[in-house]
């Protein structure tokens, strides 16, 4: 029999850098996980490649996937809805294969809630004045939607509580260094054997 892979989700506060350090893990040699490709009803921004970054989809298409099951969970945030695509999660781990989930705080703790056996990274801002200033800096954000973020962001670090890891997002390689740690710890865990 195939054993199962290992889910490992990685959430935290928006802008907290979590796109930077999953692309930066991805980009590491010998990383073999698969990342599930998020749905979402947001424009794509300069760059962003339809069934790579996401699949840009309406918002008629995104609430057909609701009513038909096919979302392992989604999140409305900031007007638009973010979703995580079933039957790419399921087919992989029964695969044996890992997988990688990059999802915000209210998405990862539906994902907690019916996969409890997954491995639940919190990245955390040093501090929330940096958490601005990355918004700004990003420079995608209109100054309205930056408040709203970084409100929701207040809120979203109290939930820290209901992950297994927290990773500082100090610098980003030293991120990656310790995210690739506890995978390879959950790898050897003996209850998986
Ligand atoms: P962005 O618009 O910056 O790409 O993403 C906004 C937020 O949505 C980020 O916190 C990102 O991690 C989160 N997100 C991306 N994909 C999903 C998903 O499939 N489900 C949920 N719940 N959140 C997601």
């Amino acid at each position: 029999m195939v054993q199962r892979g290992l889910l490992i989700v990685l959430s935290g506060p928006s802008g907290v850098g979590k796109g930077t350090v999953r692309k930066a893990i991805f980009k590491e040699d010998g990383v073999d996980f698969r990342y599930s490709i998020s749905a979402t009803t947001r424009k794509p921004r300069p760059g962003e490649v339809n069934g790579q970054d996401y699949f840009f989809v309406t918002r008629e298409e995104f609430e057909d996937k609701i009513q038909n099951g096919d979302m392992l969970e989604y999140a409305e945030y900031v007007n638009n809805y973010y979703g995580t695509p079933r039957s790419f999660i399921e087919e992989t781990l029964a695969s044996g294969h890992d997988v990688f989930l990059e999802i915000d705080v209210q998405g990862a703790l539906q994902v907690k809630t019916k996969m409890p056996e997954g491995v639940y990274i919190f990245l955390t801002p040093p501090d929330l004045k940096n958490l601005r200033s990355r918004l700004v800096g990003r420079g995608t954000d209109s100054a309205e939607v930056i408040e709203k973020r970084v409100a929701a962001a207040k809120d979203e670090l109290k939930m820290m509580i209901n992950y297994n890891y927290a990773v500082e997002n100090d610098v980003v390689s030293k991120a990656v260094d310790r995210i690739k740690a506890i995978i390879t710890a959950e790898r050897l865990r003996v209850t998986r054997v």
